[in-house]
């Protein structure tokens, strides 16, 4: 039987509608503003000569989960820093040892292939092999790692390259952004490095053994975001990018499901059509970041 609503009840129901309606509308408003926010600081408030796109002669230190998230997210600025003069150091988390739906592959072997893809991607992009440091752990098993020993680790990189900037993923603005495994930790345990590396009685061997000095990072910038407002034009550069990403060959289908070194022409076409529809202003090819000073 259909329920029978009285004037009362259905005053009550609209003044919560209104207020459903009134809720939406603010969080709409927030969501505009922040946008308009966002926007002003990207194109506004930089001097050209502070964005990083025009930077020669820097030092910029990259960390990342698994060789292949900085190729993927900041391969086209890493590309543009590398053509500018600049040096570009990774540190890299995990040895990626278990991402593969090949039933003979072992995780030894993985691990070696993602190495050598890694180092083939990075020279697409001017890194050299030199400036890539692994600090090996377990895909997967960033999480169930000592933290105060990874903390300590990304701090003494810090320490040691003193960089103009560094890229890491987003561990969020004002609330936690969520991630997968890997990403999670490698986003929290390397703000908290910032921290660790600018108090010399954090980690206090790093002065004693190695004459490493306390370091503040002064700039971060931050992918896997949902609160961008920094966005770099990589047209000139999405070549580039796009080899490199190419490089990471385990990744893609069908090597990810029956691993040859090998790529089709097919397959690297389909990767260069993906990847040029992936992040576009207009007609240009962009790399979005949260950009921070003093994080
Ligand atoms: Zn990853």
């Amino acid at each position: 039987m259909k329920k029978q609503i009285t004037p009362e009840q259905d005053n009550k129901r609209a003044s919560r509608f209104t207020f459903i309606g009134f809720r939406i509308l603010v969080i709409a408003m927030l969501f505009i503003t922040n946008i308009l926010i966002a926007r002003a600081d990207d194109r506004d408030k930089i001097a050209p000569e502070d964005r990083i796109e025009n930077w020669k002669g820097k030092t910029v230190l990259i960390f990342t989960p698994h060789p292949d998230d900085d190729t993927f997210e900041c391969g086209g600025i890493m590309s543009i820093l590398t053509k500018n003069g600049n040096k570009v150091v990774l540190v890299i988390y995990t040895n990626d040892n278990k991402g593969s739906l090949d039933l003979d592959m072992t995780s030894e072997r993985l691990a070696r292939i993602r190495r050598v893809e890694e180092e083939e991607a990075c020279k697409s992009l001017g890194v050299l092999k030199e400036n890539i440091h692994w600090l090996g752990y377990g895909d997967g098993d960033l999480e169930y790692a000592d933290p105060q020993r990874l903390r300590g680790e990304a701090s003494r990189f810090i320490k040691m390259f003193r960089p103009d900037a560094i890229f890491s993923i987003d561990p969020g603005e004002d609330h936690e952004r969520w991630h997968k495994t890997d990403h999670r930790m490698a986003a929290f345990i390397t703000q908290d490095a910032f921290i660790a590396s600018e108090w010399h009685l954090y980690y206090p061997q790093h002065y004693l053994d190695e004459k490493l000095i306390p370091f503040r990072v002064p700039l971060a910038f931050y992918y896997y975001t949902i609160a961008s407002n920094y966005q770099v034009d990589i047209t000139s550069v999405i070549d580039q990018k796009i080899e490199a990403s190419a490089k990471h060959v385990s990744q893609f289908s069908p090597s990810l499901d029956k691993y040859s070194p090998d790529m089709s022409k097919e397959t690297y076409q389909k990767i260069d059509s993906e990847f040029k529809k992936m992040d576009k202003d207009g007609d240009r090819y962009i790399e979005r970041f949260r950009r921070m000073v003093n994080p």
